[in-house]
């Protein structure tokens, strides 16, 4: 049966190793991006030749309109429900909490919280209107676990979305739908390669794994959650972090 996956925040970085893994493993997948560019239509490109069936929507995670556009235009392409949501699109801003204006904590915790909520409550209500079981990952951040200066907006929208992954799973286990978390720690990605010089070197140096991670590193754990082997795992949050948070 075609089995149907939606990655929000595809376009780049971790979102964009997901989609390509969910077409490589014969997934049909919408990816939602807040534009479309060069770089998306490449990512289509690319999965097609891997033989995947991919497509790319314009639409900002934290608008409800645009939201509620994506996903009739998700099932309409689908055909059906999808089958696994994978919240994935997050930003940042690096502002300690007495310079921190009011329009960047709205803009992060609106794209990562707010649009983890409208994009679950979205695929959830598709799902349960087609009488389907489902998987939704929630990419947190190892925020979760340690906080950082100059994140303060950031890591009140990663609390939130481990909390809400437990909230979540709660209320729609009993849909047969179940909602986890992976926890990244640092990850070699487009946003990542804009942090100061060195920013790869210390977080090596921090991690006990001796080395910052890749997507790939995403891949195996998001493929786990969604799939049959954790059938019976729900509210939990994965740490995929090289150990790094695990220290004291
Ligand atoms: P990237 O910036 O490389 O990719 C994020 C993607 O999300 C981009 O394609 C971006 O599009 C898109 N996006 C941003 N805002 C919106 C929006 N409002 N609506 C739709 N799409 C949007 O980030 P990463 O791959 O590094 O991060 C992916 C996730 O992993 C994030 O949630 C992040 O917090 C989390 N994470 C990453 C870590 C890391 O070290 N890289 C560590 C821990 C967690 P555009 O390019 O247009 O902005």
């Amino acid at each position: 049966m075609n089995r149907c996956a939606v990655v929000t925040g595809g376009g780049s970085g971790i979102g964009r190793r997901l989609v390509l893994a969910f077409a490589e493993a014969g997934y049909t997948v919408a990816f939602s991006d807040r534009s479309l560019s060069d770089s998306t239509d490449s990512l289509v490109a690319e999965a097609e030749q891997r033989g995947g069936s991919v497509r790319g929507f314009a639409c900002d995670v934290g608008v409800g309109p645009e939201v509620e556009r994506f996903y009739q235009q998700v099932a309409d392409w689908f055909g059906t429900a999808p089958d696994v949501l994978i919240n994935n699109a997050g930003v940042q801003t690096w502002a300690g909490l007495l310079e921190l204006e009011e329009d960047s904590w709205d803009r992060v915790i609106r794209t990562n919280l707010k649009g983890c909520f409208l994009n679950t409550k979205a695929a959830a209500r598709l799902m349960i209107d087609a009488g389907k079981p489902g998987s939704i990952v929630n990419i947190g951040s190892g925020c979760n676990k340690l906080a950082f200066p100059k994140l303060v907006d950031y890591t009140a929208s990663k609390g939130g979305i481990e909390q809400f992954t437990k909230a979540a799973a709660v209320e729609l286990g009993p849909h047969h739908i179940r909602v986890n978390c992976v926890a990244p720690g640092a990850i070699a990605t487009e946003r990542t390669n804009g942090e100061a010089a060195g920013y790869a070197d210390k977080w090596a140096q921090l991690t006990p794994l001796r080395r910052v991670g890749t997507p790939d590193d995403i891949v195996g754990p998001v493929m786990f959650l969604t799939g049959p082997d954790a059938a019976f795992v729900t509210g939990q949050t994965l740490w995929v972090d090289g150990g790094v948070f695990s220290q004291a």
